[in-house]
């Protein structure tokens, strides 16, 4: 048997700034395109994965590669690239070509919001979900509205053991703006608390790992970036439905100032609201008067148990959703 290569030593390649500059790619605004060029901090992405030698990797949005050229340097059996902008083809080609025989590599030219995980990481060890995550890897570095919207997917796809979740506890490193990071991971009281903390911590381990400052990407966005890792809880806190939770979740954080009855309140229809709602939260042993981002992840947990036991008593309670609730749904992103 041939011993592991411990890492691959691409052959001499243009720089990323080079490349950009020779296939005059200019970054697109209407994709928030923002690239990082700096070696030390692809690879700081990279490390923040763990040990991805022989793993199944897919990067979200490569661009121009630098990431990509992290990735590979740390030799990973396999690596699906996803990228929705057709003009990185040729850099993305030159990668494919100087690793192609250490590794394989597939490059996908595709939205990731259709991408099937599932079928790209095909090939991967399948672990039962208690056991240590498989080698399965996201990393991406991504426009912010993608990404927070693409994490509630994947919260979803966690709570499903479906898509790259079918393998395992597959594990998560992704950027988002600094203040989403930070509403990820905020405890309870945190001035950050909002729903999207709570969607996160019913089933990751959430961990912040670092921030990049906006002057390392070109060109400079306004924002500083966080880098996120998310693995999978082996036991969820909850196991109230994905869109349950996200519903009561999104009612109750409506008003965030307010006293949580009021946003429970709008769960229910008008004529059995003020009578629903104070049950609810009697039985979930939460006090009336909590503010929503007082309310801990255990209080949550009871809440979440409530409704549906409400949902599960009073027929067409779970199909109700308020006019303004409703509207929220339209745009996911603007609320979280
Ligand atoms: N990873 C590169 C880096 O760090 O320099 C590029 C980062 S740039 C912020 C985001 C990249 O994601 C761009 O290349 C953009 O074209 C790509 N992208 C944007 N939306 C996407 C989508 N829905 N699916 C796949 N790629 C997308």
């Amino acid at each position: 048997m041939t011993a592991p290569t411990p890492h691959i030593r691409l052959p001499p390649l243009p720089t990323i700034r080079d490349l950009v500059k020779l296939y005059q790619i200019r970054a697109l605004r209407q994709l928030s395109q923002n690239f990082l060029m700096d070696e030390r901090i692809t690879d700081k992405i990279v490390k923040t994965a763990g040990n991805i030698r022989n793993g199944y990797v897919c990067e979200i949005g490569p661009g121009p590669g630098g990431i990509t050229r992290s990735i590979i340097k740390k030799c990973p059996q396999k690596l699906i690239v996803v990228e929705k902008d057709n003009r990185f083809l040729p850099t993305l080609e030159l990668l494919q070509e100087a690793c192609n025989s250490h590794m394989e590599m597939n490059i996908a030219i595709d939205d990731i919001r259709s991408f099937n995980l599932e079928t790209g990481f095909a090939g991967a060890p399948k672990h039962n979900w208690l056991e240590a995550p498989p080698p399965v890897h996201l990393i991406g570095n991504l426009p912010f509205s993608v990404s927070t919207n693409l994490i509630i997917r994947y919260l979803q796809s966690v709570s499903e053991k479906s898509s790259a979740w079918s393998y395992g506890r597959s594990s998560m490193v992704l950027t988002f703006q600094k203040e989403v990071g930070e509403r990820m991971v905020a405890p309870v009281r945190h001035k950050q608390r909002c729903r999207l903390s709570v969607m996160c911590q019913m089933w990751c381990d959430v961990d912040y790992r670092f921030t990049i400052p906006g002057r390392a990407f070109v060109p400079k966005p306004d924002v500083d970036v966080a880098v996120v890792r998310l693995v999978p809880l082996e036991y969820p806190m909850s196991d109230v439905p994905f869109k349950m939770i996200e519903k009561v979740l999104r009612n109750i954080f409506n008003m965030r100032q307010k006293y949580c009855i009021r946003g429970t309140e709008r769960l229910f229809p008008e004529d059995t609201r003020e009578y629903l709602a104070k049950k609810l939260l009697n039985s979930a042993e939460v006090d009336i008067t909590t503010r929503p981002f007082e309310i801990t992840n255990e209080e949550f947990v009871r809440i979440f148990h409530a409704y549906k036991e409400i949902c599960d008593e009073n027929p067409g309670v779970a199909e109700y959703d308020s006019r303004a609730c409703k509207k929220l749904n339209v745009d996911i992103d603007n609320d979280l």
